[in-house]
């Protein structure tokens, strides 16, 4: 594959990138080797330090970031510096708060003592998707650093200038060499350096094909690995929902990052006595979105991330429809030029359908009308991943109720999914294995060593 920056506001190939050499990247891996044999023996407080140089050279380059960011995926720029804030926001977290994670953890044996000494385990490969260029680094890379990890960051290959900015942010903080290192390779050629005896576990947000194809390397290796795949957010509304709140989150949930987000709201559940106020003005509020360019203030929906993610977008809502689905609103892609796609809601899904149980990523929302809220638990369940979700209803313990049966990594109860350093992130079923973020997300690449304390006279 190609690693280009093409814009996909306009397709216009702008930049072409010669891929790393088989000699490059191994020089990188001993160079992330070396790293480690002095980066283990730092303390937190430079480690933390590291970490906060490189969140606020972020936000001191956030115009010209989020710009980047912008041109090769095509996210509205407004969301993109928020994307620079939260990744900030990441780094800071771990540098403030590793420490603390990473403490001893006395334990309470019958006898003498024992506790949990957390270490480094060496060299990492994170493997990243392009639909949040900075976030998805910051989850992986600060709290790795954090433990003394060492990272190889092979990205998207549609988003080489925003990989090699994070790079350049790193050497700018001050980083030593091998620390931080961009990878400029294929996705094919990440999985085959799972063998490398030097790496000693891999990350991979992205499609269920990556993380099959990186996992089962990994597991063939013995290597532990972390996968943040894709989603198919079930969003509930009860009948005593705020429907007018429901519907504004509903139209932020399906359209935010221009709807390529893992945990973007894609399939509308709504019990039958509220359904018609619902999608009424679901569909009205989504057939009025300002559809444009990104760079544009004014825009409320950009492009997809490329003309493929458009096509692709585009025939399964084809092949939906060949099926047996109705299209409420759009269906098409708009006649401009771009890597576009209309803002569209289908309904009268079932198994047998496309988009029924595959994730749609972009402005397409999936409608459903229930009877009750186990109907609603059903259907949110049947689906072969298992991200996030959400239920609306104002009444709280009804809410946890259903959040408790919905098969998921994370439930948010009148709200969308949502992300912030401090909350764990992760899926169970098709959506992966693994947790980012929060105390959990430091967890995943470490040694957690016993260490026992034995006195002579202790029993045998
Ligand atoms: P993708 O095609 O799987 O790409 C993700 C990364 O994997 C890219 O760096 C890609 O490299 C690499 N890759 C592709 N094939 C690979 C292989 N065989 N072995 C190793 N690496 C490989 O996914 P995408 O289309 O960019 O991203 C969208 C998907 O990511 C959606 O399903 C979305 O839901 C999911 N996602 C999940 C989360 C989460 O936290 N759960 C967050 C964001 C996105 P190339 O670019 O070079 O192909």
């Amino acid at each position: 594959m190609a690693i280009q920056t093409v814009d996909p506001n306009t397709n216009e190939l702008l930049k072409s990138f010669e891929e790393m050499s088989v000699f490059q990247v191994d020089e990188a891996i001993s160079g992330a080797v070396s790293a480690f044999a002095t980066w283990k023996q730092t303390n937190y407080e430079q480690r933390a330090g590291l970490l906060h140089t490189v969140a606020k050279l972020m936000r001191d380059q956030k115009q010209y970031l989020a710009r980047l960011i912008t041109m090769e995926m095509g996210k509205l720029i407004s969301q993109a510096e928020g994307e620079i804030n939260l990744s900030a926001d990441i780094l800071d977290y771990y540098a403030d708060n590793g420490a603390r994670f990473l403490a001893d953890k006395p334990l309470a044996p019958e006898f003498g003592k024992a506790f949990i000494r957390y270490s480094p385990i060496g060299v990492l490969l994170g493997v990243e998707p392009w639909n949040f260029p900075f976030y998805q680094v910051a989850r992986f890379a600060a709290p790795n650093i954090m433990v003394g990890n060492t990272v190889l960051v092979k990205h998207a290959s549609i988003v080489p200038q925003c990989a090699m900015a994070i790079e350049v942010l790193f050497k700018e903080a001050g980083a030593p060499k091998g620390i931080y290192t961009n990878l400029l390779i294929s996705g094919k050629r990440a999985s085959m350096l799972v063998s490398d005896k030097r790496i000693k576990g891999v990350s991979l947000t992205g499609s269920e094909a990556a993380g099959a194809s990186l996992a089962s390397e990994a597991g063939k290796n013995l290597k532990k690995s972390v996968l943040e795949l894709g989603g198919s957010d079930a969003f509930i509304i009860l009948e005593d929902a705020d429907i007018d709140k429901a519907v504004e989150w509903a139209v932020v949930g399906r359209i935010n990052n221009n709807g390529e987000c893992c945990v973007a709201a894609k399939r509308f559940i709504a019990i039958e006595s509220v359904a018609d106020e619902f999608i009424t003005k679901f569909k009205d509020k989504m057939a009025n979105l300002i559809v444009g360019d990104p760079m544009d203030a004014a825009t409320q929906l950009g492009p997809l991330s490329s003309e493929e993610a458009a096509v692709a977008l585009a025939d399964q809502v084809q092949r939906s429809v060949d099926a047996g689905a109705t299209v409420l609103l759009g269906g098409k892609r708009p006649s401009r030029p771009g890597a576009f796609m209309a803002p569209t809601i289908l309904t009268d899904l079932h198994p047998g359908i496309p988009a029924y149980y595959e994730e749609l990523f972009g402005p397409v929302a999936s409608f459903y009308r229930v009877k009750d809220d186990q109907a609603a638990i059903d259907l949110a369940n049947d689906s072969p991943f298992g991200l996030g979700g959400s239920v609306f209803t104002q009444n709280i313990e009804r809410g946890k109720l259903i959040a408790d049966q919905i098969d998921t990594g994370m439930v948010f109860i009148n709200h969308p999914t949502w992300t912030q350093a401090d909350l764990p992130f992760g899926g169970t079923k098709g959506s992966g294995y693994g947790r980012e973020l929060s105390e959990l997300g430091i967890d995943e690449f470490v040694n957690k060593k016993l260490i026992r304390v034995c006195e002579l006279n202790d029993p045998f």
